[in-house]
C-alpha cells in the first residue's frame, strides 16, 4: 500500500524523522484556518499518490491565511496525472538551502536491501540515474546490522552530500530506517531531503510503500487505507478473506492456486480475441481448501459485477479433491440463489469424474461442464460475447 505524502510523514514524525509541521485540509477554508495556525509562510500541496506535483503546479508557497486559501483553491479539485486532489497538506514553508536525495528500498533482485542517496535532489531520480549515474550512490543494506549511525553516515558520504549537512543527514537517515524496518515498508523515499539556511537536515516530501504481507502487525494500517480509492468488489472479497482482483473484462474467474489463475487469466484473454475481445472481469484464487461456503462467497462477488456475463470455474484437484469442489459448486449456488449467468466449470485432477458425475447429477441449467481449459475459455468467451 502507498501511502500519501501527509501520512508518510506522520510516520516519519513518529520515528523520529525531522519533517515541517503541517495539517491536512479538504477545504480552502481549511487551509486557511491552518495557515492561520502556523504563522508566518506556508506550502500548500496537493495530496495525490504520484510524483511531480510541483511540476503539475500542485505544491505552492503562500504568504499567509489568505493567499492559503487562494492557492487551496486552485489546487482542490485538480487533475494531477490521472489523480483528483481532494486534500492538500498545508505546512510551514521551508528555507531551502540545497536539495538531496535519500531511499531504503527492498532489492529483490539481490534479495537484499538498498539504500540510495544523492546530491542531486528535487527533480525526479530516474533522471539523475540516466544522466548522472555516479551521483547516486547505492549501498546494501545487511538486514542483521541495520543501519547505525555509523552507516547511516557512510551512505551520506557516499552520496557526496556537504560537511554542512553530514551529521543531520546521518541522523535522518538512521531514524528513516527505524521508519522502515517498525513500518514493515518496501520504500522510504525523501525526495527532497533538504539542508535548510540555518543548518538543519529535514524529510520536505515523503513516499511510503508498506508491505501489505505485514498487515497482520499492523492493525493501525486499516486507518491509512483511502477508502474512496478501494474497489467496492475489492473491499467486500477482502473482508470475506479472498484472495480478488478487479480487472475490467466480462468473464468472471474461480480457481483454486494463483498460478493455475494467472494462467486462466491468459487463456481466457487468448481465447476472447475469437469473440470480440472478451477479457476476465477479475482474479480470484479460492486456495486449497475450497469449501462450499468459500465458493459461495466468491460467485457472490462475482455475480454481483454487472459486467460479469459469463463465469470460467477452472479447478484442478489436488489436496482438495474434484468431489468436493463439485458438491462445494452445488451447495453455493443453492446459498447464492437465483442464478443466470452461465457458469462453465472445467474439473481435472484427484477425483475429477466423480465431480463430474456430481455436476451432472444435480443437472443445473447454468452450470456447463467442459473438459478441457482451453475448451472451456472458449465457451467462457463465447458465452460472455453473446450476452453482451
Ligand atoms: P513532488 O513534486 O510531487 O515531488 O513534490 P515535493 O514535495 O517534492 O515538492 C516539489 C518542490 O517544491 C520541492 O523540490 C521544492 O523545491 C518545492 N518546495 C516544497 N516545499 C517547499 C517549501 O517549504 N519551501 C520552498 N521554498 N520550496 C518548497
Ligand atoms: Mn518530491
Amino acid at each position: 500500500m502507498d501511502l500519501f505524502e501527509y501520512q508518510a510523514k506522520a510516520l516519519f514524525a513518529e520515528h523520529g524523522v525531522p519533517v515541517p509541521t503541517g495539517k491536512i485540509a479538504t477545504t480552502p477554508d481549511e487551509a486557511r484556518a491552518i495557515a492561520a495556525e502556523l504563522g508566518g509562510k506556508v506550502v500548500v500541496k496537493a495530496q495525490v499518490k504520484t510524483g511531480g506535483r510541483g511540476k503539475a503546479g500542485g505544491v505552492k508557497v503562500a504568504d499567509g491565511p489568505d493567499d492559503a486559501f487562494e492557492k487551496a483553491t486552485n489546487i482542490l479539485g485538480m487533475d494531477i496525472k490521472g489523480h483528483t486532489v481532494h486534500s492538500v497538506l498545508v505546512e510551514q514553508a521551508s528555507n531551502i538551502a540545497e536539495e538531496y536525495y535519500a531511499s531504503f528500498l527492498l532489492d529483490r533482485a539481490n534479495r537484499t536491501f538498498l539504500a540510495m542517496a544523492s546530491r542531486e535532489g528535487g527533480m525526479e531520480i530516474e533522471e539523475v540515474a540516466a544522466t548522472n549515474p555516479e551521483a547516486l550512490a547505492r549501498i546494501h543494506i545487511d538486514p542483521l546490522t541495520g543501519v547505525d549511525l555509523a552507516k547511516a553516515r557512510e551512505i551520506a558520504v557516499a552520496a557526496k552530500l556537504p560537511e554542512a549537512a553530514l551529521d543531520g543527514a546521518a541522523e535522518l537517515l538512521a531514524k528513516l530506517w527505524e521508519t522502515f524496518v517498525k513500518a514493515d515498508a518496501t520504500l522510504v523515499e525523501v525526495n527532497p531531503l533538504i539542508l535548510t539556511g540555518d543548518g538543519r537536515v529535514v524529510a520536505l516530501d515523503g513516499k511510503v510503500t508498506l508491505d501489505e504481507n505485514a498487515d497482520f502487525r499492523h492493525p493501525e494500517n486499516e486507518a491509512l487505507v483511502d477508502v474512496a480509492a478501494v474497489d467496492p468488489l475489492e473491499q467486500k472479497a477482502k473482508e470475506k478473506g479472498l484472495n480478488y482482483v478487479k480487472l475490467t473484462g466480462s468473464v468472471g474467474i474461480i480457481g483454486n492456486g494463483a498460478g493455475l489463475v494467472m494462467s486462466t487469466l491468459d487463456v481466457v484473454t487468448y481465447a476472447g480475441e475469437e469473440f470480440g475481445g472478451q477479457r476476465p472481469a477479475n482474479f480470484l484464487d479460492i486456495g486449497g481448501g475450497a469449501s462450499a461456503e468459500v465458493m459461495a462467497n466468491g460467485l457472490s462477488i462475482i455475480l454481483s459485477d454487472p459486467s460479469v456475463k459469463s463465469v470460467f470455474v477452472n479447478i484442478f484437484g489436488g489436496i482438495t479433491a474434484c468431489d468436493a469442489v463439485a458438491n462445494g459448486i452445488v451447495k453455493a449456488l443453492e446459498l447464492v440463489g437465483e442464478v443466470t449467468t452461465p457458469l462453465v466449470v472445467r474439473l481435472d485432477g484427484n477425483n475429477a469424474e466423480e465431480g463430474r458425475r456430481i455436476l451432472a447429477e444435480a443437472n443445473l441449467a447454468v452450470v456447463k461442464p467442459v473438459d478441457t481449459m482451453d475448451g472451456a475459455a472458449k465457451l467462457a468467451a463465447e458465452l460472455a460475447a453473446a450476452a453482451a
